[in-house]
């Protein structure tokens, strides 16, 4: 059985990818792999804490795949601002414009599913097991566990950062930990403003963002020891420490206090979990045959809220590339097709990193650093075209093409209110 393209992952990035090559109609056969089945609709009354938080970019994305009306009115929670603050107290920054939505991984993956299995050319295998790849002149032939055989010009890792497609092709990649893992839960707060908080603490930056009614997700960085302890202390005694978190009083108020008004939590409504963070970069991101995208190729630290942001302009650029090679007879499996995908991809991707490793640097807790962080903040609160360049290198608008292949009529600007 052939297919042009053969993704293997199914995951947020992989399943966004087939949505975008199905929807062009420009190939003849696209097929998903995953190791695990299709997962179900998100039913709960309590948002599950595994979450993301979306860009502009990101959701105009879903919409031109027609994947974001698949996911229930009430679980694309919107905000429209956000507030970053420093524990150590003289600087901050609101961004009143800043749009995002934050939406369960469960529900984007099942929506993307469920829009790929309308296409009549796609075809999903999950569950189902790659065995191994070989590649031959002009193509792969992909053996699956159950002895299935299949045949693609271009093999697609979307399966996540410890990739089987990396690993298979000889792709290297460069990994360093962080000091901070992550613990992830949901909680119920006494109001619910439509805004996502930041705080950076001592120990790392802890993240309050708003899900429908009053229920908060909450990505706490820590060390992973702390992380350990606060999974276990009892729920009441957690959520007294996560107040304390966001609202003890800045250490030092000169020569202004910036204390911000988070929400007070009120109760703990889902298991807590922790996750280890890898900073980590594919040594290439295409090879012959193969593209790596999301997680595969690349991981971050969770804290500007961007991991999965960044899979999706993965996605947008390698499917404008591959769309633009089809229109004219072009082999997407070869070097040609790709090689746009893989300069435009790793730049942006190693920027972001970079710009993530210098705040974390800043982070490192000695002498007057503090002031000149601080003074960082103020500094970009208060000169408007500086916050506005921050904001859209937030919103992506600068990774990815402006007009995309797939659709003939890019879907207007929304915003969530
Ligand atoms: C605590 C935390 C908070 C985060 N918050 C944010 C946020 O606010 N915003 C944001 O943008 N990002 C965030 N991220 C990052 C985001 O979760 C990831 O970047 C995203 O899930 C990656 O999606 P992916 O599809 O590339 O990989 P994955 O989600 O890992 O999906 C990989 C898929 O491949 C499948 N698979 C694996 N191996 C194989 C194989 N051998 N064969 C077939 N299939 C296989 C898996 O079953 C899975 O379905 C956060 C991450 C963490 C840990």
């Amino acid at each position: 059985m052939y297919s042009d393209v053969l993704i293997v992952g199914g995951g947020m990035a992989g399943s966004a990818l087939g949505c975008a090559l199905a929807t062009s109609s420009l190939f003849s056969k696209i097929t998903v792999i995953d190791t695990t089945p299709i997962p179900k609709a998100p039913e709960n009354e309590v948002p599950d804490p595994r979450c993301v938080t979306l860009t502009p970019i990101s959701q105009k994305f879903m919409r031109s795949i027609g994947t974001w009306n698949l996911i229930e009115e009430k679980r694309r929670a919107g905000f429209k601002e956000m507030k970053v603050w420093d524990y150590y107290g003289t600087g901050s920054m609101l961004f009143e414009d800043s749009y995002g939505w934050v939406l369960e991984n469960k529900a984007i993956t099942h929506a993307n599913m469920t829009r790929l299995s309308q296409f009549p050319n796609v075809e999903i295998l999950a569950p189902a097991k790659v065995k191994g790849f070989s590649v031959r002149t002009g193509e792969v032939e992909v053996e699956l566990e159950d002895g299935q055989k299949l045949t693609t010009s271009l093999v697609v890792g979307a399966d996540g950062k410890e990739s089987k497609v990396r690993n298979d092709f000889k792709i290297g990649a460069w990994r360093s930990t962080y000091p901070h893992c992550g613990l992830v839960c949901t909680v119920k707060a006494d109001n619910k403003v439509p805004t996502a908080y930041q705080r950076f603490l001592k120990t790392g930056p802890i993240a309050l963002l708003p899900f429908w009614d009053d229920y908060y997700s909450i990505v706490w960085s820590l060390p992973p020891l702390e992380a350990e302890r606060l999974k276990k202390i009892p729920p009441a005694q957690f959520i007294e420490e996560l107040n304390k978190a966001l609202h003890d009083p800045s250490i030092v108020s000169f020569p202004v206090s910036t204390q911000l008004d988070a929400p007070m939590i009120r109760e703990i409504t889902t298991d807590r979990f922790s996750f280890p963070y890898a900073l980590q970069h594919a040594s290439k991101f295409v090879d012959s045959r193969v593209a790596l995208i999301g997680d595969a190729a690349h991981t971050i630290h969770p804290m500007a809220g961007q991991g999965y942001n960044l899979g999706v302009y993965d996605v947008i650029n390698l499917a404008h590339d591959l769309c633009e090679a089809a229109k004219v007879g072009k082999d997407p499996g070869s070097l040609m097709s790709l090689e746009n995908y893989a300069t435009r991809s790793r730049l942006y991707n190693t920027l972001f990193a970079g710009f993530e490793q210098f705040i974390l640097w800043n982070y490192t807790d000695f002498g007057l650093i503090h002031y000149w962080r601080n003074a960082n903040f103020s500094l970009i609160n208060n000169i408007p075209p500086l916050k506005s360049l921050f904001q859209a290198g937030a919103n992506g608008t600068y990774y990815v093409p402006s007009h995309w292949s797939w659709v003939s009529e890019m879907p207007p600007e929304e915003i969530p209110f």
